[in-house]
C-alpha cells in the first residue's frame, strides 16, 4: 500500500490543480436595472468596469421583456418561445395548469423548462455550479440543477447573498462552484413602484452599485479578485406608464366566451376557434397605441411564434401604455414603470458590464444581445454548448480576451 502512496499523492495534486485552471465566473443581475442608469454619475463602482473591463451601450432582451422569460433566455441562449417561459404567467391549455412566477409549485417543474441552462451544461462538463437565486434554478430534478443553489426569499439582505457566493467561493478546491449565479431585485421593484425618473430610482442606483463594491471587496480579502470573472447584467429596461395610458381590450371583444391573460403590456387571448378571426378583426378595427396579430403573423423579430402555450391572438402595447381587462385593480393607480414592451426599443435595453481575466480592458461596445451570454459562457469554460440555441458566439465573443 505504502509505495502507491506517491503516485496516489500526485494525483491528488494533479486533480486539484486541473480544478483551480478552470475560470471563475460570478454572473449577477440586477433587476431591471436600464442601459442608461449608468450615466446618471450615481453608480462609481460600475462605472468603474468600464475602465477595468468590457461595457456594452445597453443589453438587447428577448421579447416579451419580463423578468423570467429573459433570465431563462440568458442562461439557455435561446428565445422564450424555444425555451418554453414564454410570459412570468401562462397557461398550458392542455394540461389546463398555469405556470406562475410566484407559485414555486409551477417554477420548480421540470417540464416546463424546454432549453437546457448553463449550469446544467456545465455540470455534465465537469464544471461545478451554484446559484444564489436564478429563475429556474430550483427546478426538482437535481440533474438540472446547480451542484449549490437557494431557494428564492425575496426578502434576504443584499449582503447575505453577496457573502453567500463568497462563501461558496471559500469550499475547499474540489466542492468550489467555478460558475455562480446571483439576483438582486432592487431597481425593478422602485422603478415599477415610483419610475424609471424618481428619486427612488436613482437611491436603487446607488444601493445596487454599492453591492457591486461590497463584492468586488470581499473578492480582495479572499484574494480572488484578479481570478475571478464578474458579469454585471441586467434582465430589462423599464418605461413610464400611467393610468391615463390604458386599453381596455376585454372591452372591445366583448365576448365572454374569450379568455385575456394578463394586465401589462402583452396579452394572450384565447378564442374558441370559430370566433378567432372575428376577435382579431375587431381588436384590428380598434388598433390604437397597441399591435394586435395572429399567433403565427407577429412578426418575426420577436421570435414570438412558435411555442403552443401562445394564444392564437396576441396583443403587444405601445411603450407605455397598459393593457387591462375589466377586472383591473387598483395596482393600476399604484404602478408607475413597466416592462414587457417591443424588446428592440431602448427603453426596454438593461447593461451589460464585465471585469476579469477573460475580458478585455476598457473595451467599449455596442448594444449586445443577451442570448448569446449562454455561449459566451461556454467559450470562456472551453465546453461545448447545446447546439439548438439562438445565440450565436459571433456576435459577441470579441469582448473576451
Ligand atoms: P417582473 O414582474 O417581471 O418585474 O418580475 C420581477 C419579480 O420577479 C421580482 O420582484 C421578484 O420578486 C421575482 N423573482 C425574481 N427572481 C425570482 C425567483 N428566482 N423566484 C421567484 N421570484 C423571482
Ligand atoms: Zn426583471
Ligand atoms: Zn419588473
Amino acid at each position: 500500500m505504502k509505495k502507491f502512496l506517491p503516485i496516489f499523492c500526485l494525483f491528488i495534486l494533479f486533480a486539484i490543480d486541473i480544478n483551480a485552471q478552470k475560470p471563475y465566473v460570478i454572473l449577477v443581475s440586477f433587476d431591471g436595472f436600464r442601459w442608461d442608469y449608468l450615466s446618471r454619475n450615481i453608480s462609481p463602482n460600475l462605472e468603474k468596469i468600464r475602465e477595468d473591463g468590457v461595457s456594452a451601450l445597453s443589453l438587447r432582451p428577448t421579447f416579451p421583456s419580463k423578468t423570467f422569460p429573459n433570465h431563462i433566455s440568458i442562461i439557455t441562449g435561446m428565445y422564450p418561445s424555444h425555451h418554453g417561459i414564454i410570459l412570468n404567467n401562462f397557461r398550458d391549455p392542455w394540461g389546463k395548469i398555469t405556470y406562475k412566477m410566484s407559485d414555486t409549485n409551477t417554477t420548480r417543474e421540470g417540464r416546463w423548462y424546454l432549453g437546457e441552462a448553463f449550469w446544467e451544461t456545465a455540470e455534465r462538463q465537469g464544471i461545478i455550479s451554484a446559484s444564489y437565486f436564478w429563475p429556474g434554478s430550483e427546478i426538482l430534478l437535481s440533474y438540472r440543477r446547480p451542484t449549490y443553489n437557494e431557494k428564492y426569499v425575496h426578502t434576504r439582505p443584499y449582503e447575505t447573498r453577496v457573502d453567500g457566493v463568497i462563501n461558496w467561493l471559500k469550499l475547499p478546491q474540489n466542492k468550489r462552484p467555478h460558475f455562480i449565479t446571483a439576483y438582486f431585485h432592487e431597481t425593478d421593484t422602485q422603478g415599477h413602484d415610483f419610475g424609471p425618473n424618481s428619486p427612488q430610482l436613482n437611491d436603487a442606483i446607488k444601493r445596487l452599485d454599492g453591492i457591486a463594491g461590497y463584492l468586488f471587496k470581499k473578492l480582495d480579502e479572499i484574494k480572488m479578485r484578479d481570478s475571478v470573472d464578474v458579469i454585471i447584467l441586467s434582465d430589462h429596461g423599464m418605461t413610464d406608464v400611467s393610468n391615463q395610458r390604458i386599453i381596455n381590450t376585454e372591452k372591445i371583444i366583448d365576448d365572454p366566451s374569450c379568455k385575456i391573460y394578463d394586465d401589462g403590456p402583452v396579452q394572450l387571448i384565447d378564442a374558441p376557434k370559430n370566433k378567432i378571426n372575428s376577435v382579431y378583426a375587431s381588436l384590428k378595427k380598434n388598433e390604437n397605441h397597441y399591435k394586435v396579430y395572429l399567433r403565427d403573423e407577429v412578426p418575426q423579430y420577436f421570435h414570438f411564434s412558435d411555442s403552443p402555450f401562445i394564444s392564437p391572438v396576441v396583443v403587444i402595447a405601445d411603450p407605455g401604455w397598459t393593457l387591462i381587462t375589466n377586472k383591473a385593480g387598483e395596482w393600476l393607480d399604484k404602478q408607475k414603470g413597466n416592462h414587457g414592451y417591443d424588446n428592440n426599443q431602448l427603453d426596454m435595453h438593461g447593461i451589460f458590464l464585465a471585469t476579469g481575466p477573460d475580458f478585455k480592458k476598457g473595451y467599449r461596445t455596442g448594444t449586445l444581445w443577451n442570448v448569446d451570454i449562454y455561449p459566451l459562457l461556454c467559450k470562456i469554460f472551453g465546453i461545448y454548448p447545446r447546439t439548438n440555441i439562438d445565440g450565436k458566439l459571433e456576435r459577441i465573443e470579441f469582448i473576451l480576451n
